[in-house]
């Protein structure tokens, strides 16, 4: 029998492995889910299969479980069913406290039932404890800032040394809790008390616009935990599922930080996006021109770049601006997209917008394989992008967003700028693009515009 279980638990890993390596594509994505959706029924099968209640390490209590697991799956598959793209960041968010939870909730039938037996067990269970109930009560309040139930930013004064402190006491009882072998209850209490008030203080000063990188960071903490709750329980499958968790985790985390040309103490501890920053004088003045103006540039020009940014996701212009690049392919455009790591305001948010718009693949490029070509284009088109266009980033030294990489829109032979008004991006800098020579601005919502430069290039036949 125990055969049986280690290989279910291999397939398991295989499957989970497997899902992953097709998630590094899009084309290829939606199949990975299944795959490592398929291991994870693999996994919770295999451990459900084998109840012996004599048996301290097989299942018991089978009727709980299964109550547990259909309110669980009914209540995700309903929110997983209706939520809308834009919601995604806080269900993810949402999805990945309670993994976090049930790490914590394992460690706690350890310490408070003095099942953990062994110093090297107490400190796995104490470990995965600590992280689990932070990623827990932070991945809550970041859910509640980006549902709009909780104020963007929370703060006070010494925030930072009353930070520490907790976290130092929360610490301290977690390594009494090891040294003591067993403790009573209200120790432990403390301790599970102690780290669920880290996770909420050291989350609500962040600002909601950081929280993708936040939620990110919980996600490879609620890896990490589940991965030493495997330890303490001795399961395969939930170690290889928690290092997996916590490695993607963690390489995402400092993609998206990279990206942003920030460290993630930067994110944590400091309130960017926040507040007005300053960029200095800016040369040259903004001028705008009319959407059916842009739209009959783009008709005549052999090779049109789309930048899409958070205005896109915004105005939901997907569809349209679908619409407007078949058009301009009908007129024998060259017409491609660059898509900026870190543009909208969570990873992959314009892949998934261009997706469910049906953007074919092979128009979709990488910042880092398109960027040579701007120079070639005729036009270079912005839908409600900022930041991740503004080429400050490569010449103000003094610029909160110097050093990080951009798309090159400014070197193609025309650029138009989707966007309503003088908004600025999340950073809160002045772009520089905006005020160039062979930059005009096209005001609007992105949607209404893209309507309007439909019916232009159709007007002009
Ligand atoms: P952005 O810098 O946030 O700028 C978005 C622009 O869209 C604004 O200038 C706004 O101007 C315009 N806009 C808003 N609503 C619009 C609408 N309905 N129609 C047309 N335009 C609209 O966007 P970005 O270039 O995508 O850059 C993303 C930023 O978010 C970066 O600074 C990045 O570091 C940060 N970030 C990204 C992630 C991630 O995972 N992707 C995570 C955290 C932070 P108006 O108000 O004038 O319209």
């Amino acid at each position: 029998m125990n055969f049986i279980i280690q290989a279910s638990y291999f397939a398991a890993a295989f499957l989970f492995i497997f899902g992953l390596k097709r998630m590094s594509s899009p084309v290829t994505a939606r199949s990975g889910i299944v795959w490592a959706g398929a291991g994870m029924v693999v996994a919770v099968l295999v451990s459900l299969a084998f109840v012996d209640p004599k048996n301290p390490n097989f299942v018991t209590n089978l009727s709980l479980i299964l109550i547990a697991l259909a309110i669980g799956n009914g209540w995700a598959w309903w929110q997983g069913k209706r939520v809308p793209m834009t919601a995604m960041p806080q269900m993810v968010a949402l999805f990945n406290g309670m993994g976090g939870g049930s790490a914590a909730a394992i460690a706690a039938v350890e310490l408070y039932g003095g099942k953990a037996h062994g110093t090297a067990f107490l400190a796995l269970a104490v470990l995965g404890g600590l992280i689990g109930a932070v990623s827990f009560s932070g991945s809550l309040v970041a859910w509640a800032k980006l549902e709009g139930k909780m104020q963007r930013s929370i703060r006070f004064g010494a925030q930072q040394v009353v930070n520490l402190l907790t976290l130092a006491v929360t610490a301290a009882l977690g390594a009494y809790l090891v040294y003591a072998g067993h403790a009573g209850w209200e120790w432990v209490t403390a301790f599970f008390l102690g780290a669920l008030l880290f996770g909420f203080l050291v989350t609500v000063p962040i600002g909601g616009a950081d929280m993708p990188v936040v939620i990110s960071l919980y996600n490879a903490f609620t890896g990490i935990a589940v991965g030493f709750e495997g330890f303490v329980l001795q399961n395969p499958a939930m170690i290889i599922a928690g290092v997996l968790v916590g490695s993607a985790g963690t390489l995402l985390t400092l993609l998206m930080a990279k990206a942003m040309n920030r460290s993630i103490s930067n994110i944590l501890f400091t309130h960017f996006g926040e507040t007005e920053v300053g960029g200095g004088e800016i040369a040259g003045t903004m001028k705008s021109a009319e959407a059916s103006d842009a739209a009959a540039a783009m008709k005549y020009a052999s090779k049109v770049i789309i930048a899409p940014g958070y205005g896109l996701a915004v105005a939901q212009a997907q569809h349209k601006l679908y619409e407007f690049v078949k058009l301009l392919q009908a007129a024998g455009v060259d017409v491609k997209f660059a898509i900026h790591p870190v543009a909208g305001r969570m990873p992959g948010h314009m892949n998934v917008l261009l997706a469910e718009a049906g953007v074919p693949y092979d128009i979709i490029h990488d910042m880092e394989d398109v960027n040579g070509e701007f120079k070639e284009a005729d036009v270079a088109i912005v839908v409600g992008a900022n930041d991740t266009v503004n080429p400050a980033a490569r010449t103000n030294k003094s610029s909160p967003i110097f050093g990080m990489p951009i798309l090159n829109c400014d070197q193609a032979k025309q650029v138009y700028v989707i966007k309503r008004g003088q908004g600025k991006g999340y950073s809160g800098v002045e772009n520089e693009l905006f005020f160039k020579d062979n930059c005009a601005l096209v005001y609007g919502d992105a949607q209404a515009v893209m309507v309007k430069m439909i019916q232009a290039l159709k007007e002009l036949g």
